[in-house]
């Protein structure tokens, strides 16, 4: 049997559709997993479709078996009309606003925005003649006051890069609406499986799949999905600007996928206890983890989230880089590099104070953020402490 239900009966919990969304066995040959087809050319069967481009795939870019299995499972995750594929989550974001966008426009963009989010606006977008003004994530309802004649697109972020504000999304679609603004968020820390923002009214949702989806570290690619309104607009976008996704990276992520509640599940957990832990830490300033009191918006994710994930900052006490260069040199289990939602812990050294505009970011201590992996807990807790105790030495 194919494993997309379309019976019409009870729609199947997560878990069941993670394992059996976008799967077609009985055109496999009864192989479970769908392979990656590869390929530019799909050939016509006659003159006349071919003249008519009567095929159900017409060109490489334009879809493949692949391409549709991990489209129809991450729409159907979303509640979204469509989704499309693209080249990393970086591109997903650009893809998602030139959607929305056109010469003149007006976008209002969190403040705690990812930082290449911020750049594309910032240079990208004003060469277009769009205009980018930021906002306090923490604006709520207060945005109408923002919202000018031409403005076509509120972009949120939430949990914030770096800072992990939560934003008040039903607030802040309920003051898009009102005005006919468009609205798109980045949910790549919670997934749809966390936060879905499609049952929030939001009209395009966009996941860098490079993090929890794929999983392991090994895959760039991004996701974004429309409603029914958006969806024609996202998909144009995304066929003009002829983005393309190998289907080796598609077939990763699709396998990543079946296990991504699994790996959330663990991580998030992970991370909550190792994030309790270092909220009583006399070298820690400050744990920023949504599911904490005293996180901007703890209240509102409690209000609007499933759960949390693995990923979340602490401000050290400490002052000097060799403060900071201690502790992290002194991690045997933490890799130290970008990106974040794979299986390995990883910690790095951030610092926004210098770049936003809407709102002053004050930190207590040095900022490090910490992707928490599948390790033991407790082994990553005692890694942890060995870094302190590098810390306090060097603070000596
Ligand atoms: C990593 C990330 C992206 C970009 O994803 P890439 O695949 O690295 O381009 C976008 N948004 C957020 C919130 C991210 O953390």
């Amino acid at each position: 049997m194919d494993g997309n239900p379309k019976s019409g009966k009870k729609p199947h919990k997560e878990e069941t559709r993670l394992v059996h969304g976008g799967r077609r066995p009985s055109e496999q040959y009864g192989f479970i997993n769908i392979p990656p087809y590869r390929g530019s050319t799909i050939l016509y069967a006659n003159a006349a479709d071919c003249l008519a481009m009567r095929n159900r795939f017409t060109y490489g870019r334009r879809g493949n078996p692949t391409m549709e299995a991990l489209q129809d499972l991450w729409t159907e995750l979303e509640g979204a009309a469509g989704t499309v594929v693209c080249p990393s989550g970086g591109s997903a974001v650009s893809t998602g606003f030139l959607a929305a966008l056109k010469a003149g426009d007006h976008v209002l963009v969190t403040d705690s925005t990812y930082r290449p989010t911020r750049n594309f606006c910032n240079n990208f977008l004003t060469r277009m003649n769009i205009e980018t003004t930021y906002y306090d994530p923490m604006i709520g309802g207060g945005i109408a006051e923002l919202i000018r004649p031409n403005t076509r697109l509120i972009h949120m972020e939430s949990p914030g890069s770096q800072t992990f504000e939560v934003q008040d999304v039903p607030a802040i679609v309920a003051a898009a609406k009102a005005r006919g603004v468009t609205t798109s968020i980045d949910n790549t820390w919670a997934t749809p499986l966390l936060f879905r923002p499609m049952d929030f009214g939001v009209d395009i949702v966009i996941n860098a799949a490079t993090k929890y989806p794929v999983g392991h570290s090994d895959v760039l690619i991004g996701l974004v999905s429309a409603n029914e309104k958006l969806l024609p607009d996202l998909q144009l976008a995304h066929g003009e600007l002829c983005l393309y996704v190998s289907s080796d990276d598609i077939y990763l992520t699709l396998r990543g996928l079946r296990t991504m509640k699994l790996r959330l599940r663990e991580q998030g957990a992970n991370a909550l206890k190792i994030a309790r832990h270092l909220a009583t830490h006399k070298q820690v300033k400050k744990v920023i983890h949504p599911a904490l009191p005293g996180s901007p918006g703890h209240e509102i994710f409690k209000r609007d989230f499933k759960g949390s994930s693995g990923l979340f900052a602490i401000e050290l006490d400490a002052r000097s880089d060799a403060e900071v260069i201690a502790f992290l040199d002194n991690l045997a289990l933490f890799g130290m590099g970008y990106s974040w939602g794979g299986y390995e812990s990883l910690a790095v050294p951030f610092d926004c104070t210098s770049f936003r505009t809407a709102t002053a970011y004050n930190p207590d201590g040095r900022g490090i953020r910490l992707n928490i992996g599948l390790e033991d807990p407790d082994d990553i807790i005692a890694d942890l402490e060995n870094g302190f105790a590098a810390m306090a030495k060097a603070k000596g």
